[in-house]
């Protein structure tokens, strides 16, 4: 059994430049309660190591498993993150940058999650929580305790759309992005926009009007690509078929729904 102090990482990357402000290290911490059909990491989605095909050496992140396969995800402990994060501790001071924690979602090890945002805060250093909210509450507001902002997907508010498409309903993160507006100065809330799936009129309007119930009015409106649907044969998943679909609007006309109705809707992370 992991105690706080020791976690799965999936992946880091550094001088991320679309996962918050300013130039960041992206900590990708493994384990995913949904399962939505355009995700870019199915590696996130078991909590634990699992086998992966070998494309050339194993890689960071993977340690050897059979003469094909590695396993990707490994343990680490909140110390091996900090040296990680510290490193470019100078480009997070002049460019308004910081550490993210992402997923997979960062909240399926919450111990170590707020561990790290704990040593960040000691630090002084940024820190961004990149969450879909699908999470107990509690758990999530001990994380944002401590997070200087909150990334927060919105995907779909028809709660049938967001089972066939996600795995899972939308009621608990809804609920939970409105008790967390009363908590958190800083949210951004973050729209993939899938064609013909998310990116409707009829579903970021009603994204739009739930929002304007809380007092959050930053958008991330994040185009699609399709990004990722190797690492799907490469664990042996299935993915959604490709979709042909062009994208229902063109990006300015979503921007603009927002804009006109006061939101700060920015484009890409
Ligand atoms: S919430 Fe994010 S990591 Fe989880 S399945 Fe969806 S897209 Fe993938």
């Amino acid at each position: 059994m992991k105690n706080s102090g020791q976690g799965i990482v999936f992946d880091i990357k550094r001088y991320s430049i679309h996962d918050g402000p300013g130039i960041r290290t992206t900590i990708f911490l493994k384990g995913c309660p949904l399962k939505c059909e355009w995700c870019h990491n199915p590696e996130s989605w078991n909590p634990e190591p699992e086998p992966i095909d070998r494309i050339s050496r194993p890689k960071r992140f993977q340690k050897p498993y059979t003469e094909k396969q590695d396993l990707i995800g490994i343990e680490m402990s909140v110390n091996e993150v900090m040296e990680e994060i510290l490193k470019d501790e100078i480009f997070y001071d002049e460019s308004g940058g910081g550490a993210t924690f992402s997923g997979g979602e960062p909240l399926c090890q919450t111990a170590f999650l707020t561990a790290l945002l704990g040593a960040c805060r000691e630090r002084a250093i940024h820190t961004a929580l990149d969450t879909s909210g699908e999470a107990p509450l509690k758990d999530l507001k001990a994380a944002a305790r401590l997070a200087d902002s909150i990334l927060y997907d919105l995907k779909l508010m028809d709660n049938e759309a967001h089972k066939k498409f996600t795995g899972a309903g939308n009621r608990r993160i809804l609920n939970n992005l409105r008790a967390l507006d009363s908590q958190h100065p800083r949210i951004t809330v973050r729209i993939p926009l899938i064609p013909q799936i998310t990116d409707t009129k009829e579903n970021l309007v009603a994204i739009r009007d739930f929002l304007l119930t809380l007092s959050i009015r930053r958008v991330d409106l994040l185009p699609y690509n399709r990004l990722g649907k190797a690492k799907y044969q490469r664990l042996h998943r299935t993915p959604a078929p490709d979709s042909a679909e062009p994208p229902s609007r063109p990006l300015e006309d979503i921007q603009r729904w927002f804009s006109d109705r006061g939101f700060e809707a920015a484009t890409g992370g």
